[in-house]
């Protein structure tokens, strides 16, 4: 039988401050990521999904299968979403190309980050917010609700940021638009260009 494992976190667990705190990184990557792995693990021994890719539970499982499957890719993607401060630099920007696709749709980078924040702050519950492109390579802002994710609408995920409140609670309590307005900082643009 095939064993998922918590795939090692990119960067340091303290490198994302003063954005995101090593605290929420130890529970966040520790604990929660780690306990989505643990239960896909268990719940899909003995089904017909022992086997199966990630991916593959994520298109075909049902819902207990699926949401903690869902829940490791998620996780996975985000943190590779987000490289440290140090890294990012002051001005961080997506490179030429996502850029300008980025100006086509929504005007400007600022426009765009403005509509994705409204998104994300707007997604109500437990959720992630989604930069992706569709079936025709158009750029388009999705929010799905606790473990949903593109995937299984065929869409690409470029970017995502994680709106659950275990994603920011330890470091900004309720106000989750201070988290999100911190995500800007820490943004691995070139990562997330390449998906492009
Ligand atoms: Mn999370």
């Amino acid at each position: 039988m095939k064993t998922f494992e918590l795939p090692p976190l990119p960067y340091a667990l303290n490198a994302l401050e003063p954005y995101i705190s090593e605290k929420t990184l130890e529970f966040h990557y520790g604990k929660h990521h780690k306990a989505y792995v643990d239960n896909l693990n268990k719940l899909k021994t003995g089904t017909e999904f022992e086997d199966a890719s990630l991916e593959a539970i994520i298109l075909n499982a049902g819902s207990g299968l699926f949401n903690n499957a869902a829940q490791v890719w998620n996780h996975t993607f985000y943190w590779n979403c987000l490289q440290p401060a140090v890294k990012a630099g002051e001005s961080n920007k997506p490179s030429d190309e996502l850029l300008e696709a980025i100006n086509a749709k929504w005007g400007s980078f600022e426009n765009f980050k403005e509509e994705f924040t409204k998104a994300a702050v707007g997604n109500f519950g437990s959720g992630w917010t989604w930069l992706v492109t569709d079936e025709k390579n158009e750029l388009e802002i999705v929010s799905t609700s606790n473990a949903d994710n593109p995937l299984r609408s065929d869409k690409e995920p470029l970017l995502v940021i994680d709106v659950w409140e275990h994603a920011y609670y330890l470091d900004r309590q309720n106000r989750r638009p201070d988290y999100v307005a911190d995500f800007w900082n820490i943004v691995d643009w070139e990562a997330v260009g390449a998906r492009y």
